[in-house]
C-alpha cells in the first residue's frame, strides 16, 4: 500500500508565527502586522475567464502569509521561506519588463496600486506559504492578494473593507501578474483569493464593465451537510511549453471571436443570450480546415453553459448532483481544448472507478491539480486508489488536500 502524502493547511496562528519569526530574523525589529490570502480551486469554468465567461472557484484553507512593515523610502526588501536570499528593488524602478524573479509578483502589486492613483511607499516583508507552488492552486494569486491586503492596511486605503474595494484590489493584483510578472492570466485566481467567502463558491462573470455585485456572486456551497468533501490531488506533473500552449489557446479564442465578428466567445453561449453554438460552428467551418478552432470554441461555450448549470444546482442545495458536469468539463478540456495530460486523466479515471461522484482537472492544465467530489466516508479509499495508481504507473507521488470552501484574503 502506497503512503498518502497529505498537505495540511496551517492554522492562522501557525502561519502568523512563521512569518513573524522570519521577518524578525531577516530585518531589524517587528512587522507592523501579518496578513494572509488563500490559494483557490476552480470547481468548474476552465479557460473561460479570458473569454468573458463564467467560473466558479472556492478559496482553499491553504494560505500565503506575509509580515510587512512600511518604510520611509521607496525600497522594497523581501524574503520568503520558499525562495533563496533577499529580493530588493526600488519601487521607482518597477515597470513592465523591468522586474525579475518572485519579487515581481509583490512589487508589481505596489506598482499597480500606484498606477491606479493609490499612494503606497516602500516596505520590508517576509513571506511563507502552505499553498503548493505551480500546482494550479494559485500560489501566485495568494501571494499577490496577501500583498494587496497588507498594503491596503498600511497605506490606509480601506479597499479591503468592501467587496467593491476588493474588486479594485483584484484589478491591481491582476495587473501585477500580467504586466510586471509577465504571466497573461485572466483574473480568475485573483478574484477568488480576494472575493471568495467561507462556505461559499463564487460565481464570477468576466463580462467587461460589470459592477462588483454582478461580477462576483457568492453561492452557498455546503458540502459537509451533504456528507461530501472536495478532494484535491496535486499531480506534481510539470510539462514543458505550458505558457506557450496557454498563449496559443487564447490566440485561437481571439481569432474565432474576430472571425465571427464578436467581442468575445461569451457572445455565443446560449445561457448568456448568445448566438448559439451550431450557428457559430457553421460560420467558422470555411476558415477552419482542421477543425481546431471549432473544438476550442465548443469547449469554451459548453463550459460556460456547464458552469451556469452547476451554479444553479449548488444554489438549489443539490451539490451531490454536480458530478456529471465535472466529468463533462474534464472530457471537453481533454478532447476539445486539449489541455489535459496523462496524470490528470489518471486521477479522474481512478477517482471515478473508486467511488467519486465527479472529477476533473482544475486550473490551466498540462499538469497541476485535479479535483474529485467524494463522500466523506470514501476519502481514504479514493485517495489510496489514486496514490496506488500513480505508484503502479511509475509516476511521482501526488499530494492530497481537502478543500472546504474557505475565507478570502484578510
Ligand atoms: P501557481 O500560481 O499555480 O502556484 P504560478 O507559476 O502562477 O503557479 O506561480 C508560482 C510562482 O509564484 C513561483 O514560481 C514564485 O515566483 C511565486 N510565488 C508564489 N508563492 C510564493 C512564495 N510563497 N514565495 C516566493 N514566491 C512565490
Ligand atoms: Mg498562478
Amino acid at each position: 500500500m502506497t503512503t498518502i502524502n497529505w498537505l495540511e493547511a496551517w492554522t492562522a496562528e501557525d502561519g502568523a508565527r512563521r512569518v513573524d519569526e522570519l521577518f524578525t530574523r531577516s530585518f531589524d525589529g517587528s512587522p507592523e502586522g501579518v496578513w494572509s490570502a488563500p490559494g483557490r480551486v476552480n470547481l468548474i469554468g476552465e479557460h473561460t475567464d479570458y473569454n468573458a465567461g463564467l467560473c466558479l472557484p472556492t478559496a482553499l484553507p491553504h494560505r500565503t502569509y506575509i509580515a510587512l512593515r512600511p518604510r520611509d523610502d521607496d525600497h522594497v526588501r523581501l524574503v520568503s521561506a520558499q525562495a533563496e536570499g533577499m529580493w530588493e528593488a526600488r519601487l521607482s524602478d518597477i515597470a513592465p519588463g523591468a522586474a525579475r524573479g518572485w519579487g515581481a509578483y509583490v512589487a508589481g502589486v505596489a506598482w499597480a496600486l500606484d498606477q491606479a492613483g493609490h499612494k503606497v511607499g516602500g516596505f520590508d516583508a517576509a513571506v511563507d506559504s502552505c499553498v503548493p507552488f505551480g500546482a494550479g492552486l494559485s500560489s501566485s494569486a495568494a501571494l499577490e492578494a496577501a500583498v494587496a491586503v497588507a498594503l491596503d492596511a498600511v497605506a490606509g486605503l480601506g479597499l479591503a473593507a468592501s467587496d467593491a474595494g476588493r474588486a479594485e484590489l483584484v484589478d491591481a493584483t491582476r495587473r501585477a501578474e500580467n504586466e510586471i510578472a509577465g504571466a497573461p492570466t485572466g483574473g480568475l485566481d485573483q478574484s477568488a483569493s480576494l472575493r471568495c467567502r467561507e462556505g461559499h463558491a463564487l460565481l464570477l462573470d468576466f463580462k467587461p464593465g460589470l459592477d462588483p455585485l454582478e461580477s462576483g456572486v457568492p453561492v452557498p456551497f455546503d458540502l459537509a451537510t451533504a456528507g461530501l468533501t472536495l478532494l484535491v490531488v496535486d499531480t506534481k506533473a510539470e510539462h514543458d511549453h505550458v505558457s506557450g500552449e496557454y498563449g496559443a489557446r487564447r490566440a485561437s479564442c481571439e481569432q474565432a471571436a474576430e472571425l465571427l465578428g464578436l467581442d468575445s466567445l461569451r457572445d455565443i453561449a446560449p445561457t448568456l443570450g448568445g448566438m448559439g453554438i451550431e450557428r457559430a460552428l457553421a460560420e467558422l467551418e470555411a476558415h477552419d480546415p482542421d477543425g481546431v478552432l471549432r473544438r476550442r470554441v465548443r469547449h469554451v461555450v459548453s463550459e460556460i453553459d456547464r458552469t451556469a448549470r452547476f451554479a444553479d444546482l449548488v444554489r438549489e442545495g443539490r451539490a451531490a448532483d454536480v458530478g456529471p458536469f465535472m466529468l463533462a468539463s474534464h472530457a471537453s478540456l481533454r478532447d476539445d481544448y486539449e489541455v489535459s495530460c496523462r496524470e490528470l486523466d489518471l486521477v479522474v479515471d481512478t477517482a471515478m472507478a473508486s467511488g467519486a461522484l465527479g472529477a476533473r482537472m482544475t486550473g490551466g492544465g498540462f499538469g497541476g491539480s485535479a479535483i474529485a467530489l467524494v463522500h466523506l466516508s470514501d476519502v481514504d479509499a479514493v485517495s489510496q486508489a489514486v496514490a496506488d495508481a500513480f505508484a503502479d504507473a511509475g509516476l511521482t507521488a501526488p499530494a492530497f488536500l481537502l478543500a472546504p470552501p474557505s475565507a478570502p484574503a484578510a
